[in-house]
C-alpha cells in the first residue's frame, strides 16, 4: 500500500497542528490536534484528496498524551464531511493527529481510534505528525538516553496501520509508504514547509483569528488612507512654497512607495485567504464569512486607489 498526499493536504495538517504548537506558545501549553482524511482507494493504494482539521485538545496541565476527546459537534462534523464526500464518490480514508514535541508512534488510545477507522474501512490509515520533527529533522530516541537519529528530507510524520484488526486494541501496527505530491524533492518539501511553518506561527493564531485579521486589514486601510492624505498635504506645501515644479516628481515617488506597500500587504492578504482554509470544521461557518468581508474591504480600498491618485494629480493640475 502507498498513500498519496497532495501538497495542500499536507500543508493543512501542518498548519492546523502548528497553530497549537509553535514558538509563540509556551511548550507546556502545546496541544494535540486531530482531523480526518477524505479520498479514495485504487487497489490497495490510498489517494487522499482533502484534509479536515476537526478539533484540538483542551489545555490540561495534568493530561497525559492523547487525551483528545471529540465532542458531539466534532462527530457531527465528521458525518457531514463524510456525507458530502460520498456525493463526490469519496469517503473517509483515515485520520490524523499531532504529537507536538514528542515521539511519533501509536499510543493505546491511537490504536483504539485507528481500530474504529480500520473497522469501517479496511484500508484506512492513521497519520501522526510532530512539527518539531519537521523543524529539527531528528527522530527522537525510543528510550531516554538513546541517541536521536538525524533525518534528511523528512516531512515530520509517519503513517501507520494496524496489522490485524481482529486482535482489537491488542493489535500491533506497522508503518506505510507514502508520497507527498507537489514538491520537487524531499529537501524542497522541508525547506518550503519550514518557511510555511513560520508564516503559520506569525499569521495563524490559535485564538482571535478574525480579530487578528480584522486589525491587520483595518490598520493597512488606515495606513493607505493616511499615506494618500500625506501626499496631498505634501503637494500643498510644495505649491505654497512656490515649488510646483517638484510636484510631478514627488507624486511619482510617493506613488511608487504606495505600490510597494500594496504589494507587501498583498502577500499577507494571500496568506489570510489561504490560512482560513486551515480552520477547524466547526469554526468555519462563523469565521470564514467575517474574514471574507474584511478581505473584501481591502480589495475595495485597493480598487479605488488609481482613482484617488488621479484625483490628486488633477487637483494639482498634472
Ligand atoms: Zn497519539
Amino acid at each position: 500500500m502507498t498513500v498519496f498526499i497532495p501538497k495542500e493536504v499536507y500543508l493543512t495538517v501542518v498548519a492546523a497542528c502548528v497553530r497549537y504548537a509553535n514558538k509563540r506558545i509556551d511548550i507546556d501549553d502545546w496541544l494535540e490536534v486531530s482531523g480526518i482524511f477524505i479520498g479514495k482507494n485504487e487497489g490497495e493504494d490510498v489517494y487522499i484528496t482533502k484534509s479536515y482539521p476537526i478539533m484540538h485538545q483542551e489545555l490540561d496541565k495534568d493530561a497525559v498524551i492523547d487525551q483528545y476527546k471529540w465532542s458531539d459537534e466534532d462527530y457531527e462534523a465528521l458525518y457531514v464531511i463524510d456525507d458530502e464526500a460520498f456525493s463526490n464518490g469519496e469517503f473517509t480514508v483515515g485520520w490524523w493527529h499531532s504529537h507536538p514535541g514528542f515521539k511519533i508512534m501509536m499510543s493505546h488510545i491511537d490504536i483504539k481510534t485507528t481500530l474504529s477507522y480500520q473497522t469501517n474501512n479496511a484500508l484506512a490509515v492513521s497519520l501522526v505528525f510532530n512539527p518539531e520533527r519537521l523543524v529539527r529533522q531528528i527522530e527522537l530516541a525510543e528510550k531516554k538516553g538513546d541517541p536521536v537519529k538525524q533525518l534528511e528530507g523528512d516531512p515530520g510524520f509517519k503513517i501507520f496501520r494496524l496489522d490485524d484488526v481482529n486482535k482489537g486494541i491488542q493489535a500491533s501496527y506497522h508503518t506505510v509508504d507514502y508520497v507527498v505530491k507537489g514538491f520537487d524533492s524531499n529537501e524542497q518539501l522541508v525547506t518550503l514547509t519550514q518557511k510555511f511553518l513560520i508564516d503559520i506561527t506569525n499569521m495563524f493564531p490559535k485564538e482571535n483569528i478574525f480579530e487578528t485579521y480584522e486589525k491587520f486589514i483595518t490598520d493597512r486601510i488606515n495606513e493607505l488612507n493616511s499615506r494618500l492624505q500625506g501626499i496631498e498635504e505634501y503637494l500643498n506645501t510644495l505649491t505654497r512654497k512656490g515649488e510646483s515644479h517638484r510636484v510631478v516628481e514627488v507624486l511619482n515617488s510617493q506613488t511608487r512607495d504606495i505600490r510597494k506597500f500594496i504589494a507587501e500587504t498583498f502577500i499577507k492578504v494571500e496568506n489570510i485567504k489561504q490560512f482560513k482554509n486551515y480552520l477547524e470544521y466547526k469554526e468555519r461557518s462563523t469565521i470564514v464569512p467575517k474574514v471574507e468581508t474584511i478581505l473584501a474591504e481591502w480589495d475595495e480600498t485597493v480598487s479605488q486607489l488609481n482613482a484617488k491618485l488621479t484625483a490628486i494629480a488633477k487637483k494639482f493640475a498634472i
